[in-house]
C-alpha cells in the first residue's frame, strides 16, 4: 500500500497481533457485555496505542495521523467498541488537553493517559442535544480559587472507568453562536465531592463505550484545571472532535473489511447442489463487488484525508465526511454480509451484526451524520472545505 512504511508496518503488525490474538478470543464477550474492557485498554496503554499522536515528551508514541488510522483500523476488524473508548480517551478528551492545556495538566493528566495509567473522557452532551451549545445548562461559577460546577452531562463514554473528566461548561451569560466563546473546558478528577455518574445505557452497539450520565452538584475544581482560555473550550473540542471523527474512516473500514472476509470464506464455504454460495449465484457475486468496490474507495479516501492531516491540514470538512463514510460503508457492508450468512447472519455469536450494531451507533455517537452534513455545507458555502 503507497501509505506504508516500514515504521508503520512495524506498528501494524503490533496491532494485528494484539488484535488478532488478545481481542478475537473475548471479542463476543466484549459485545454482550455493557462493561467496560478495561484490560483490554489497559494492554492497548502498553502496547503505546493510547498515545500514538501525543508526543513523546509526555509519555506518547510521537507517530503521525496515518499510523494511528492504521492502528485503529486493526483493532475495528475485531472489536470496533475498543476504538471507541479509546478515541474518546486518547482523542477527544487527550487531543484537547494536549492543544490548550497548561504544561502541568500535559504533565498530570495526558502523560499518564499515553500508557493507560489514567483515563480520560469527555462530556460534552446535554439533554438538549449534543451541538445545542447555546442552550446548555451545566454551568461553572467562578469562586476564588475554584470553579464550582452544577449541571447534568448525559451519554459520557468511558463513564465510571474514568480518572478524570473534561467537563464543557458555560462560564458565560451568552454562548455566542457563531464565535462558541463562553464554554470552557475544565478537568473534574473522578473522586472530586459532587461529581456524581449514573448507571450504563444499554444500547443497540458499541457495547463497552460504558456511556451514561454525570451529573455535578455544588462541585468545586481549582481553577489551574481550566484547560486553554476562559470561555475557549469549545474552539479546542471542535479540533479534537474533529480529528475523533476522523478516526470513524479506519475503524468502519476495519468493520467492513472483517464483515466482507467473514462472508467471503462462507460464501466459499456453504455449499447447496454441489456448488459454494458464491459459485451458485451471481447476485451474490456482484455483492461482493459492490462491497470490495466500496472497501477500496474508502481506503482511498481514509488514507488520502490522513496524509493530508500528516501536512498539517485541519480537515475539518473532510474530517467531518470520513465519518460519515466510514459509518455509512461499515453499515452496508454489514448488512450485506448479514444477508450473505442467511439465517446465521443474525445470531450474535457468528459475530457478524454486532459490526452492523456498531454502524448504526457510530451514525449518531459522537454526533449524528445530518449534523455533520450541516456543519460540511456551511463549510462549503465559506470555502472552508479543503482547510
Ligand atoms: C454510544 C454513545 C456514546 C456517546 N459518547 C459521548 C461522549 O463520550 N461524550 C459526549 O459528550 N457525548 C457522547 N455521546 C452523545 C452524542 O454525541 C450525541 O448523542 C449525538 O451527537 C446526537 O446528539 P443528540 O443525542 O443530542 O441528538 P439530537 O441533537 O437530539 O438530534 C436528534 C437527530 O436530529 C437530527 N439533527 C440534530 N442536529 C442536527 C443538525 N445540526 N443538522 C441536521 N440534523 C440534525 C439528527 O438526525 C439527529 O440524529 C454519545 C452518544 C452515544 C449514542
Amino acid at each position: 500500500m503507497w501509505y506504508m512504511n516500514e515504521n508503520r508496518e512495524l506498528i501494524r503488525d503490533s496491532a494485528r497481533e494484539f488484535a488478532q490474538k488478545e481481542l478475537a478470543p473475548v471479542a463476543l464477550e466484549m459485545d454482550a457485555s455493557e462493561d467496560f474492557p478495561l484490560a483490554q485498554f489497559k494492554r492497548a496503554g502498553e502496547l503505546g496505542f493510547l498515545g500514538i499522536t501525543m508526543p513523546q515528551e509526555y509519555g506518547g508514541m510521537g507517530a503521525d495521523y496515518t499510523t494511528l488510522a492504521i492502528v485503529y483500523e486493526e483493532i475495528a476488524k475485531v472489536a470496533p467498541t475498543l476504538c471507541v473508548g479509546m478515541g474518546a480517551h486518547s482523542i477527544l478528551a487527550g487531543e484537547l488537553i494536549m492543544l490548550l492545556g497548561s504544561d502541568e495538566l500535559k504533565r498530570k493528566y495526558l502523560a499518564p493517559a499515553a500508557t493507560g495509567e489514567k483515563i480520560l473522557a469527555c462530556a460534552q452532551t446535554e439533554g438538549v442535544g449534543a451541538m445545542n451549545h447555546e442552550e446548555w445548562s451545566c454551568r461553572a461559577v467562578e469562586d476564588g480559587d475554584d470553579f464550582i460546577i452544577n449541571g447534568t452531562k448525559i451519554f459520557c463514554s468511558n463513564l465510571k472507568v474514568a480518572d478524570a473528566y473534561v467537563v464543557l461548561c458555560v462560564t458565560s451569560d451568552h454562548v455566542d453562536p457563531v464565535t462558541k466563546q463562553g464554554i470552557s473546558a475544565i478537568i473534574v478528577d473522578a473522586d472530586t465531592p459532587g461529581l456524581f455518574c449514573g448507571d450504563y445505557e444499554q444500547k443497540l452497539g458499541w457495547h463497552g463505550s460504558a456511556s451514561g450520565t454525570l451529573s455535578f452538584v455544588d462541585c468545586r475544581v481549582p481553577k489551574t484545571n481550566l484547560v486553554g482560555p476562559l470561555g475557549g473550550g469549545l474552539i479546542g473540542l471542535m479540533t479534537s472532535a474533529t480529528n475523533e471523527f476522523m478516526t470513524c474512516g479506519p475503524i468502519g473500514l476495519g468493520m467492513a473489511e472483517a464483515c466482507y472476509d467473514a462472508a467471503y470464506e462462507y460464501a466459499l464455504s456453504r455449499v447447496q447442489k454441489g456448488k459454494s454460495l458464491y459459485d451458485n449465484y451471481q447476485v451474490v457475486r456482484h455483492m461482493f463487488v459492490d462491497m470490495w468496490g466500496q472497501i477500496e474507495a474508502m481506503r482511498a479516501l481514509v488514507y488520502s484525508v490522513f496524509s493530508e492531516k500528516d501536512e498539517g491540514k485541519l480537515c475539518l470538512a473532510k474530517g467531518r465526511l470520513m465519518k460519515i463514510q466510514g459509518a455509512t460503508v461499515a453499515e452496508y457492508v454489514a448488512r450485506q454480509a448479514i444477508q450473505i450468512f442467511g439465517g446465521l447472519g443474525v445470531v450474535n455469536e457468528m459475530g457478524i451484526e454486532r459490526f452492523w450494531r456498531d454502524a448504526k451507533v457510530m451514525a449518531i455517537g459522537g454526533a449524528s451524520l445530518e449534523a455533520l452534513r450541516d456543519d460540511i455545507a456551511r463549510m462549503i458555502a465559506g470555502g472552508m472545505q479543503d482547510k
